[in-house]
């Protein structure tokens, strides 16, 4: 009896596919589907939707090019908006004994395609998707049942079972990291001459994508014009080479910098061709290694990108899996206030915040830093509702894949579920003006509390302080910002409080 093999958008691994060891061609049948509902249950950005169709073709092609037939369902040229319906159909209409698939990168699209196969009567086989260095059973181990998880301790121990960066059973360079040698700001003269990315120019196929996408989505957020991402896997070898060579000997020290107009930075634009596995990240931290090896990279760049990949990368994928779908629902401050409008269009006078939504809008790409002290962070302290805001980071990056995004969002950036961190990320408007020069064009002054012109960071951050002082009281790492509120008069803690509201009340006027 054949069987049905599926592969979703994100599961674009070069030859060997992992899905297709025993997949036979005479009898079975492989199967992609362009669902309009992925673009769709959040308002996704056109250039996310764009590039997972530009990849999911170019794979296509690939394995027809190798004589893998497919039966690709282009979006508009089949009736089905969700994904389940396609496969259900197909399962009833076939003769098919079963569907064949990795593990899904999204807990919705793993229950649809449950509730596919049940109501088709057919069986389901999910099968470990081994692009990941830390398999769900081997997180599960190691978690535990721990209350807390730390991603340290969890990096540490995947640094010892892959033996990567250890002497014998010590680290490298004797330390587990070098965050003291990284994490600089450009301080006034700002980052110099900045190595361009390599990036691509759209070929036909990508064209076909971007305009199916403007065709389909025309009313959609962001845009295509800037588009030039990797979407096969040769093209990502390319992105990981470039960085190897001209930008992860300054990752780690540029790590958590900003700058008003560079997008990029350091940075190593890999997230999306990871995230889509047209690259294996075996592959980035080998060449990381090599780079180390060779003494082209100091020590504290190559442990710090290794961190990144090794250690939060694998690590947030594990919690997200642990944590559904109850991580989806997260709230513990109460949070109630809606997403601001200009979240949509970048139109702010808050510099930091404008430049870091402008170009979200443009490449579907913004840095860690601008995601998490940022936008994050002032959606944590001006109480913003965390189911939305998780929702407008799933639809703005084009990385954005549920199992990476959600914990990301609700567990690191927003505290709304606190077993990820031991205390929230959150931060005046001090720490950005010292980690970047936003503040030298923006209307709003850092070292205010309240008034007109006062920082909406600092107002917020010190009536976030004030909002959950109690609960924050018996955490050893909130002792200082807690002392340091403790000097306020009451007058001024008031003064606070009513500013914050005032603001809260009119956020789409920032
Ligand atoms: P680099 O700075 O070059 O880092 C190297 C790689 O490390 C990245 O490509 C990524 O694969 C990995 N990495 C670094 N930090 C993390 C992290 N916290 N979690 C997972 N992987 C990490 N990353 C996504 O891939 N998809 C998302 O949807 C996503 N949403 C985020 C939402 C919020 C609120 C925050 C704070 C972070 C989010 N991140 C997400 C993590 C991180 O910001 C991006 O991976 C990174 O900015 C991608 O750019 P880069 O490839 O140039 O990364």
């Amino acid at each position: 009896m054949s069987r049905l093999f599926l592969i979703l958008g994100d599961q674009l691994h070069p030859d060997p596919h992992p899905l297709l060891t025993d997949f036979n061609p005479a009898s079975d049948q492989l199967l992609m589907i362009e669902a309009g509902e992925e673009s769709t249950h959040v308002w996704s950005h056109k250039a996310r939707s764009a590039l997972f169709l530009a990849a999911m073709r170019h794979r296509a092609a690939a394995f027809r090019a190798a004589g893998l037939p497919v039966n690709y369902l282009r979006l508009g040229e089949h009736p089905h908006a969700r994904l389940g319906d396609a496969v259900q159909t197909l399962l009833n209409d076939g003769d098919f004994s079963a569907l064949v698939m990795l593990e899904a990168g999204d807990y919705r699209v793993q229950e649809s395609l449950h509730a596919a196969c049940a109501a088709a009567g057919k069986a389901l086989l999910i099968r470990p998707d081994p692009h990941f260095l830390c398999s769900l059973d081997d997180f599960k181990a190691w978690a535990g049942d721990k209350v807390q998880l730390r991603m340290e301790y969890f990096y540490r121990w995947q640094r010892k079972r892959h033996r990567i960066l250890m002497t014998g059973e010590e680290p490298v360079g004797g330390q587990w990291n070098f965050d003291a040698d990284n994490r600089q700001s450009f301080g006034r003269q700002g980052p110099g001459l900045l190595p361009p990315p390599v990036r691509f120019a759209p070929d036909a196929i990508t064209q076909s994508a971007i305009a199916d996408v403007e065709h389909h989505f025309p009313d959609h957020p962001g845009e295509t014009r800037h588009f030039a991402w990797a979407v096969t896997s040769s093209q990502a070898e390319e992105v990981l080479a470039d960085f190897i060579r001209h930008r992860l000997p300054e990752f780690g020290r540029w790590q958590d910098a900003m700058w008003q107009g560079e997008p990029f930075l350091w940075h190593s634009l890999l997230s999306s061709a990871m995230n889509l596995k047209l690259i294996d990240p075996r592959r980035v931290i080998d060449a990381t290694l090599t780079a180390y090896a060779a003494g082209h990279v100091p020590i504290a760049a190559a442990e710090g990108f290794i961190r990144q990949i090794l250690g939060w990368r694998e690590f947030v994928r594990g919690v997200y899996w642990r944590q559904m779908p109850l991580l989806a629902s997260a709230n513990q401050y109460d949070h109630q206030t809606p997403l601001p409008a200009w979240f949509w269009t970048g139109k702010t006078r808050a510099a930091c915040l404008g430049s870091a939504i402008r170009q979200t809008l443009e490449h579907g790409y913004a840095h860690h830093i601008q995601r998490l002290m940022i936008t994050g962070n002032f959606a944590l302290i001006a109480g913003l509702e965390p189911r939305q805001v998780a929702d407008w980071y799933l639809a703005v990056y084009v990385d954005a894949v549920d199992w990476v995004e959600e914990p990301n969002t609700l567990g690191m950036a927003l505290n709304a579920w606190p077993g990820m961190t031991s205390k929230p990320y959150c931060a005046s408007g001090a720490y950005i003006k010292r980690m970047s020069n936003h503040c030298r064009d923006c209307p709003y002054r850092p070292e205010q509390r309240s008034g007109p012109e006062a920082c909406p960071f600092t107002t917020f951050y010190w009536d976030f302080l004030i909002r959950h002082s109690r609960r924050f009281s018996g955490n050893p790492r909130m002792a200082l910002p807690l002392k340091n509120l403790g000097r306020f008069s009451p007058e001024e803690t008031a003064s606070i409080t009513r500013h914050a509201e005032t603001l809260r009340n009119n956020l789409d006027a920032l």
